[in-house]
C-alpha cells in the first residue's frame, strides 16, 4: 500500500531539483558575507503574562532578506551556519541588536523589558563564549539580567557536562536560562533538575496536542504546578487562537507567546508602538 512504501523506502531525495541544490550552495556562499555586511537582522516577538497581558520580553529571532535570493528562513540558515561554523558570529550580532534595542527602548520607556536570545549549543561550547557576551553587555550597559538566553531541548539530551558547566557559569552571571521548544521531541527532563532554569517554554506541537488531548492538557497544567513549585516560569508557545489562550488561562499557564498576541515584528514597530505598549500592558 501507500502507506507502507512511504515508510519502508530509503531516504528520497523528493523535491532537490537541480534548481534547489543550486540554490542551496548559492545561499552557503552568501551566509558569511550577509553576517558581516549586517544583512542578518532581527524581528521581536513578545512574551506577555497571561493575567495582565503585559509584555515582560521580547524574544530576538534573526531574519535575513538577501538582494537575489530573497528572505531565507532561520529554519534554513541556523543549522547552515551552525555547520559551516558561522554561528559564533551570528549568534553575537543577533545579541548586539538586542542590546542596541534595549538601549533605545530605554530611552524612551521606563518599563524594562527583557529579551530572550536564542542560543545554540555550538556557541556555548565556543571557548571565550562568556566573556564575549559579557562584553557585548558591557559595551551596552546591559545588566545580564535582562537577557534570556534560550537553549534548545534537543541539545539538551546528551547531558554534556561541558554545556551544563557553562550554562552554570552564565548562570552565576546572572543571566536567565531558559529551555527552548520543551515536548518538541524526546524531552530533556533531567535538565528540569539539573539546571539553575529561570524558564521553560513548552513548544507548540506540546500545546496542540493538549488541544486535543485531555490527558496532555493535564499534563502541562501539572507542569505550570511544578513551575510554580520550583519558581521556573512557564511559557505555552505558538498560541495562535482565542481557543488555546482560553484553555491556557483556565489551567493557568503563566506566559504565551504566539501569533494571536502579537507577531514578530521589526524593533522599529516597538519603538514606535512604544508608548501604546506602555499604556496598554507595560504598566509599570
Ligand atoms: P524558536 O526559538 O522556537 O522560535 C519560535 C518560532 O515560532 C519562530 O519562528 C516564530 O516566528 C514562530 N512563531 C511564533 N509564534 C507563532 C505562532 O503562533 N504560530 C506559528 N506557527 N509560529 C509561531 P522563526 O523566526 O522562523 O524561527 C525558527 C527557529 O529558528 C527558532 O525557533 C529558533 O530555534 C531558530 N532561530 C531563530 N533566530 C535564531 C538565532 O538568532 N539564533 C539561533 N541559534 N537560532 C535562531
Ligand atoms: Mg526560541
Ligand atoms: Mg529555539
Ligand atoms: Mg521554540
Amino acid at each position: 500500500s501507500e502507506y507502507t512504501r512511504s515508510v519502508s523506502s530509503p531516504v528520497t531525495y523528493i523535491g532537490e531539483t537541480r534548481y534547489e541544490i543550486d540554490r542551496y550552495f548559492d545561499v552557503q556562499d552568501a551566509l558569511k558575507t550577509a553576517i558581516e555586511s549586517h544583512q542578518i537582522t532581527i524581528v521581536l516577538q513578545p512574551i506577555v503574562e497571561a493575567s495582565t497581558r503585559k509584555i515582560i520580553s521580547f524574544e530576538a529571532l534573526a531574519r535575513w532578506e538577501h538582494p537575489k535570493l530573497g528572505s531565507i528562513s532561520p529554519a534554513e540558515f541556523i543549522p547552515m551556519a551552525e555547520k559551516l561554523g558561522h554561528i559564533h558570529i551570528l549568534g553575537m550580532e543577533v545579541l548586539v541588536q538586542a542590546c542596541q534595542y534595549l538601549v533605545t527602548f530605554d530611552e524612551i520607556n521606563k518599563a524594562r523589558p527583557q529579551v530572550n536570545v536564542n542560543v545554540s549549543a555550538h556557541q556555548l561550547l565556543k571557548i571565550d563564549f562568556v566573556d564575549d557576551v559579557l562584553e557585548v553587555l558591557k559595551r551596552f550597559g546591559i545588566a545580564p539580567e535582562r537577557i534570556v538566553l534560550e537553549i534548545t531541548e534537543s541539545y539538551l539530551l546528551d547531558d554534556n557536562p561541558i554545556i551544563i558547566g557553562i550554562l552554570n557559569k552564565l548562570h552565576v552571571h546572572g543571566f536567565k536560562l531558559s529551555i527552548d521548544d520543551f515536548g518538541a521531541g524526546m524531552s530533556a527532563i533531567t535538565s528540569l533538575f539539573r539546571l539553575p532554569l529561570y524558564q521553560v517554554k513548552l513548544d507548540m506541537a506540546l500545546i496542540n496536542e493538549a488541544m486535543l488531548l485531555d490527558a496532555c492538557l493535564k499534563f502541562i497544567t501539572h507542569l505550570c504546578e511544578f513551575g510554580r513549585m520550583h519558581r521556573i516560569t512557564l511559557v505555552a508557545e505558538g498560541v495562535e487562537t482565542i481557543a488555546m489562550l482560553n484553555k491556557l488561562t483556565e489551567i493557568r499557564m503563566p506566559y504565551l507567546q504566539g501569533y494571536y498576541l502579537y507577531r514578530p515584528c521589526a524593533p522599529e514597530f516597538w519603538l514606535e508602538k512604544s508608548a501604546e505598549v506602555n499604556r496598554q500592558a507595560m504598566q509599570v
